[in-house]
């Protein structure tokens, strides 16, 4: 069997206990990989190599790490369809959804900041006559990415690159629930002699491998994409110590659907919206609010759409649906089901698991779950799912729709349909949320802030944001 390695040093390298986890592949519910069960030891010989190669990665010209940046992507680029194999086997989702956008993200990530690091500037200010501040914007150090299992190359890939841009070293835990994607990488990172020490993989549990990077004083910073449970307890040991933290975290996304909208493009953007890749997006609307003017009328469409979506074996291009990603998280989104049931929810369409066939029997398959009847303080409708289950309420009033969105301790994205220029403003202005689309959903420019407010998160990626982030402005004040 397939033994994944660490990648220190600039070498793929076991663990030093040679203790394995068991890898599974959601699809099947059959073990088909090995990941090392890293220890503090693994974690710190990556934060040595990184604390060595740091003064020679930040020394770099911004072009010359450009260039790295580059041939990663170039090296991604060339194995498209491996990798997008290796993430659908690992997360379950469709392979032609890796295909589409997974892969090519990943890619595009690198590429992203391989140019955005030659573009970037820092400031000066003439104060007056003979006198000039100028911002030198130096690299923070060794940088501790975490990441998690949704999107796992598209999101590592997102810190990762920008933090290797700016000048840092990188020390980077993927989840170990989907851990072949930045496996690969780092066999890429080795074929194309990236300089040893610059970036470091080191797989293993949450609890033991990510809390020991966290946890070590050898970091710089950290940035975090996951739970919103998993972020506090991060910020409760590296905050004390004044490191910077980037925190990307969970959501319970409105999606608010006006009267005046365009049905038809609403309605196929909301099945996306609702359940792309089995509703484990952070960026997913889980809480769909319809004005009553078209409530039911929405309500018989959606159904029956959601109804007709294939859930099925994540190789073949008809799934609409692929696997949730493991037993349990498939427990966990079953259980609430339950919940929602146990509040007085009515399930109108999916609410119970599916059994594929064959060697698929064994996989872990939700139906598509569409949940009506709740009122917005129910525990369905404040807590996060991150599965296939969304629900539907109706309101009156833009105001009724305000308070609705805005009830939740989450505030990752947000999206809003109407036809009423003004009213898209006025919403867009006044929904409490990092992220609004108005008349589209998951339009990404990597140029803009992403991230959330509220419970979900503090601080921003994409874009200058996270060159900011990556780096330290240090302020010269010359008098001549
Ligand atoms: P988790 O918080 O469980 O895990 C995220 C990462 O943190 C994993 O690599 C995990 O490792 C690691 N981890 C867990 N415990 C610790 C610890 N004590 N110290 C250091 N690292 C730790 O989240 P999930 O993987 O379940 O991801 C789903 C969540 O991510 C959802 O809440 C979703 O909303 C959120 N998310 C947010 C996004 C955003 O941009 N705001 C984007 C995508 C997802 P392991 O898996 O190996 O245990």
């Amino acid at each position: 069997m397939k033994k994944i390695a660490n990648y220190i040093n600039g070498k793929l390298v076991a663990p030093q206990n040679e203790k394995y986890i068991d890898n599974y592949n959601p699809a099947t519910g059959k073990v088909y990989s090995l990941i090392p069960d890293s220890s503090e030891a693994d974690v710190n010989d990556a934060l040595v190599a990184a604390r060595d190669a740091f003064v020679g990665w930040a020394s770099l010209r911004n072009t010359e790490r450009a260039d790295w940046l580059e041939k990663i992507s170039h090296g991604i680029e060339s194995r498209m369809n491996e990798l997008a194999l290796a993430e659908s086997t690992d997360n379950g989702k469709p392979l032609w959804l890796a295909r589409s956008v997974d892969i090519p993200r990943a890619k595009d990530n690198f590429k992203f900041y391989s140019t955005a690091i030659r573009h970037f500037s820092s400031e000066s200010h003439q104060t007056a006559e003979g006198v000039i501040n100028y911002t030198l914007r130096k690299p923070v150090g060794v940088a501790a990415c975490i990441s998690p299992w949704n999107l796992p190359l598209y999101l590592f890939s997102w810190k990762i690159a920008p933090a290797l841009a700016a000048g840092n070293t990188v020390v980077a835990k993927p989840s170990e629930v989907t851990p072949m994607t930045a496996y690969l990488l780092s066999e890429i990172c080795e074929e194309i002699g990236l300089p040893a020490g610059v970036l470091n993989i080191v797989h293993g549990l949450g609890h033991s491998t990510g809390n020991a990077l966290i946890s070590s004083d050898e970091i710089d910073l950290v940035s975090f994409t996951g739970g919103t449970a998993t972020g506090a307890h991060i910020a409760k040991i590296v905050a004390p110590k004044f490191k910077k933290m980037s925190l990307e975290l969970g959501g319970k996304n409105p999606n608010i659907i006006f009267d005046d909208c365009d049905f038809d493009k609403m309605l196929k953007t909301t099945l996306n919206s609702s359940f792309a890749n089995q509703g484990q997006i952070c960026l997913c609307g889980s809480r769909i609010l319809v004005q009553r003017g078209i409530y039911e009328k929405f309500k018989e469409a959606f159904v029956r759409k959601v109804k007709d979506m294939k859930v099925g074996d994540p190789m073949q291009e008809d799934s609409r649906q692929g696997a949730i990603v493991s037993q349990p998280h498939y427990e966990k989104i079953l259980d609430y089901i339950a919940i929602a049931q146990e509040e007085g929810g009515k399930v109108l369409t999916g609410g119970k698991a599916i059994h594929l066939e064959g060697e698929h029997k064994d996989g872990w398959y939700i139906a598509p779950t569409v949940i009506a009847g709740l009122d917005q303080q129910c525990r369905t409708n404040q807590e996060e799912i991150f599965g296939p289950v969304v629900t539907i309420q109706p309101f009156d009033t833009e105001e009724e729709a305000l308070a609705l969105a805005n009830s939740t301790g989450y505030g990752l994205a947000a999206t809003i349909w109407t036809s009423d220029l003004h009213k898209a403003h006025r919403m867009g202005n006044k929904v409490e949320s990092g992220i609004i689309w108005i008349n589209c959903w998951l339009l990404r420019d990597l140029r803009t802030p992403f991230g959330g407010v509220k419970n979900s998160g503090v601080g921003r990626e994409g874009g200058w944001e996270a060159l900011h982030f990556f780096t330290e402005p240090k302020n010269v004040c010359i008098a001549y």
